[in-house]
């Protein structure tokens, strides 16, 4: 089935910014809780949020087979779930419905009026029920900063990192959507130079520039998806920030991995872009050497040009853009991860989230985390409003934005925006 929906010559009889993130060819899924508290499924265009679950019921999208209750819910589950036909036949009858020269809606006021809200009048909720949560660990400038730092710069990289895609399993219930602020962890750390650890709240809190895809139900267990087949899976892509505890990771992290200090938070962009929208920015990623293992052997290209920043605001001052990276500085590809995570049999479902793992270019401006910014701490950031960062401060808030952009169309994510605030208060 053709993507009409990607057809670039569209324009739609909404209004849509200048330089916005979302014209009528990216139409993004997400879920939003109106004025009157309703909640439903919806997708964007420039600054118009638009009920799914209202254009449903009022049979905009006859034709196309959908359980009845398909987008009045409070998770894109079943709809990922569906599959890809059904996301691309949606996708381009929304396209079709917000075309300027459809009239069908566009000269229906009073439907109008019950479709279509304000950005401002929504608030953006968690787009999915996500089961489990993945982390990678596929950046080599990344993997290979931290291992300098952490352990021995001789052997940044350990033997295994250049054959498997490396990740752990995080937890999914601390995952939240942009706007939620964030609590200082507490947690157990061995000070410099001490030999007893200690308990109070981390001094080093950090950021990871990441982005994560959501899966739709992907094999049975015991059954594995080979490598030029796991692209259709992946439903579509956000930006995470996965909140990190650098001195609690420090202490904790040997011999099993992360642990406490990285599942006390997880903050996601809200609107889910789609594989679909991303496929005009497909590129190439880094060569890989030594050829990995048949099984995680592809050709051509996999990786996406997706330009990512990443702000810190303090309370009461302007932003400072800190870093500037891209996704496809990544070395591992998502169908590489997707391939290696079912390779054992392992079951994928539908509302799964794989985090890339940080992503950091080959520059010291694109390290995706302060902890390589500064180096440890070593060389302070300074602000716009003067003041010096080596980890985040309570108080700070930090925004990472991501877009694709070439000479006929700009895709973008949005944000993913939240406040570090002072450790959690029992009352
Ligand atoms: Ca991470």
């Amino acid at each position: 089935m053709s993507i009409t929906a990607n057809d670039t010559n569209r324009k739609s009889w909404l209004q849509v910014p200048e330089n916005s993130d979302f014209p009528i060819q990216n139409i993004p899924f997400g879920v939003f809780l109106t004025k009157e508290d309703v909640v439903t499924v919806g997708t964007r265009i420039g600054d118009s949020a638009i009920d799914l679950g209202a254009l449903q019921q009022l049979n905009y999208f006859k034709g196309i087979e959908l359980t009845d209750d398909m987008f009045m819910q409070d998770t894109l589950n079943d709809f990922i779930s569906d599959g890809q036909k059904t996301w691309r036949l949606v996708r381009n009858r929304i396209a079709d419905l917000f075309d300027a020269k459809n009239p069908e809606l566009r000269d229906n006021a009073k439907h109008r009026d019950i479709i279509i809200f304000n950005m401002a009048d929504v608030e953006m909720q968690l787009p999915v029920l996500i089961g489990d949560y993945t982390d990678f660990y596929s950046s080599k400038e990344h993997a290979t900063n931290v291992g300098t730092m952490f352990r021995d710069p001789d052997n940044a990289l350990l033997p295994n990192w250049l054959h498997i895609p490396v990740g752990y399993h995080g937890r999914s219930s601390s995952i939240v959507p942009s706007g939620i602020p964030i609590h200082r962890p507490m947690g157990q750390t061995l000070p410099n130079g001490e030999t007893q650890p200690v308990f109070g709240p981390s001094k080093l809190v950090d950021f990871e520039l990441e982005t994560a895809f959501i899966t739709t139900d992907v094999n049975i267990m015991g059954e594995s998806i080979p490598v030029g087949e796991t692209e259709q899976y992946i439903f579509g892509m956000v930006l995470l920030n996965d909140w990190s505890a650098r001195d609690i990771q420090k202490w904790e992290y040997v011999p099993l991995g992360p642990f406490l200090a990285k599942n006390f938070a997880s903050s996601i962009s809200p609107w889910i872009v789609t594989m679909d929208a991303l496929q005009p920015f497909k590129t190439s990623g880094p060569e890989q050497v030594p050829t990995p293992l048949p099984y995680l052997q592809q050709t051509g290209d996999h990786s996406f040009d997706i330009n990512l920043e990443v702000a810190i605001q303090p309370e009461n001052a302007e932003a400072t853009v800190i870093s500037n990276s891209n996704f496809k500085y990544m070395y591992w590809t998502m169908s590489q991860q997707l391939a290696h995570h079912t390779s054992n049999g392992c079951r994928v479902n539908s509302g799964d989230m794989m985090g890339s793992g940080t992503i950091s270019g080959p520059t010291p401006n694109s390290y995706g985390s302060m902890l390589e910014l500064t180096w440890g701490g070593k060389n302070p950031i300074k602000l716009s409003d003067g003041t010096e960062r080596k980890f985040i401060n309570d108080g700070d808030t930090v925004i990472m934005k991501g877009h694709c952009k070439n000479d006929e169309v700009r895709i973008g994510f949005g944000e993913v925006s939240s406040k570090l605030l002072p450790p959690f208060v029992r009352k």
